[in-house]
């Protein structure tokens, strides 16, 4: 976990507390220790009071586990990409915070496919995650996941994604920047053109408020 370092306002106090037991959570010891990849839970923490934007994804993958740090791989490249944003800016904290549906590395089944991340997670942790979050301008829900748990969207990520001008105010929902998903945006071009300059204008909008 990162966070704000230095003289903290009580909030800034309280939030501390709740990430450092996020960070000692061990509520799926057990289920982890059945995995293909018989890990321990290691929760990456990425947050802080002061974020501006929410990256609201699935789960951490290997990488993010073993590195204990989100996104640091190609397909938070292309994440960065899509966003417009440099490393040094999508690593501050004043900047993003990261809400994935689990905070560990659910693991791996008998086949080496992803295993879904523990409902368990969000129930214990979101809601309070969200309200030690209170300068949030912008929310990417990347992933029919988040999509499905923070905007209860039961369309399918596509229709969801291509319906993105719906969404909520300061709500834009994305697929993942995975490279498995090149061919998903060859099929849909409207992505690049029509929603990504979008997104662009609202992450530099989102970063800049307040700094003027
Ligand atoms: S996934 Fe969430 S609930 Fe499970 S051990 Fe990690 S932090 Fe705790």
């Amino acid at each position: 976990m990162r966070v704000a370092s230095g003289r903290q306002s009580p909030q800034i106090g309280r939030v501390q507390e709740l990430l450092s037991d996020i960070r000692a959570c061990r509520l799926c010891a057990a289920r982890f220790a059945a995995t293909r990849t018989r890990h321990g839970p290691a929760p990456v923490v990425w947050l802080d009071p002061r974020a501006r934007i929410l990256i609201a994804g699935q789960a951490p993958g290997l990488q993010a586990h073993e590195k204990q740090r989100p996104f640091d791989d190609r397909s938070g490249d292309r994440l960065r990409d899509w966003m417009g944003v440099t490393r040094e800016e999508f690593y501050d904290l004043a900047n993003l915070a990261f809400l994935p549906a689990a905070f560990c590395f659910p693991g791996y089944d008998a086949r080496g496919s992803d295993l879904p991340p523990p409902k368990l997670c969000a129930e214990t942790w979101h809601a309070q995650v969200l309200k030690g979050l209170p300068g949030l301008r912008l929310r990417l829900m990347i992933g029919a996941y988040s999509q499905r748990f923070h905007m209860g969207s039961r369309a399918s990520l596509t229709e969801t994604v291509s319906r993105w001008r719906e969404a909520p105010p300061g709500v834009i929902p994305l697929p993942h920047p995975s490279w498995r998903n090149t061919a998903w945006l060859k099929r849909n071009p409207w992505f690049e053109t029509e929603l990504l300059p979008v997104l662009r204008q609202q992450v530099r909008k989102a970063l800049s408020r307040g700094k003027e």
